[in-house]
């Protein structure tokens, strides 16, 4: 699978920013805000784009507009820190949700709410910031599947080498960008080093 790590020293700062457990919530959030943007930035390289014709106050040049129309698949409740700042960059983007519930005992993640529009002729990205086994992304993969785009991106913001190889192992065409690649899981399946529960500090539960 093509595993994108950012190789950036702006996506190692905001990382060291949501890794610190003193981070406050409101720098969490811009700190999320930011790195989305800058995995996005990356992740966009390879939509098609398509020439057209604009024209400036003194003439008529070529320009550019996108060919692919986007759908961005949050996963709740962390992949919702995400949308926001990609439809920033995509304001024409249409956003589907799946709602994944993880069982703290066995870590295996069940589908309570899934509103996901056709994605026929579209391209997918899934957004959720913390790859850990790769359970959630990889039933999310499916809804899109179903929904009928096999055009799909997984957007991560810190992933384990577990939850990639789980990707890796079912849709080795599948990229995968993320900022930075951890460790290992722990045994409650949380990603070391990691940032602890995303959600938590997120929304300061
Ligand atoms: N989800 C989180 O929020 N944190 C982890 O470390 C793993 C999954």
């Amino acid at each position: 699978m093509p595993l994108h790590v950012i190789s950036h020293p702006l996506a190692s700062i905001l990382i060291t920013q949501l890794r610190d457990k003193d981070t406050s919530g409101e720098s969490f959030r811009t700190g999320c805000r930011k790195i989305t943007q800058l995995l996005m930035i990356e992740a966009s390289r390879s939509i098609t784009t398509k020439q057209i014709a604009v024209t400036t106050p003194l003439e008529e040049t070529e320009g550019t507009s996108w060919a692919t129309d986007l759908t961005i698949i949050p996963i709740i409740r962390a992949g919702i820190a995400m949308v926001e700042p990609t439809i920033e960059l995509f304001p024409n983007a249409v956003v589907g949700y799946v709602g994944l519930e993880r069982d703290e005992e066995t870590a295996i993640a069940r589908n309570y709410y899934r509103k996901v529009p056709s994605l026929k002729g579209r391209k997918a990205f899934i957004v959720d910031p913390m790859l850990a086994t790769g359970g959630s992304i990889l039933q999310t993969i499916e809804i899109c599947l179903e929904e009928g785009t096999e055009d799909i991106t997984v957007v991560t913001i810190i992933s384990a080498p577990e939850g990639v190889e789980a990707i890796q192992s079912i849709h080795p065409e599948i990229p995968v960008y993320t900022a930075v690649l951890d460790r290992e899981l722990n045994d409650q399946k949380y990603i070391l080093p990691g940032l602890g529960d995303f959600g938590d500090r997120l929304f300061n539960t």
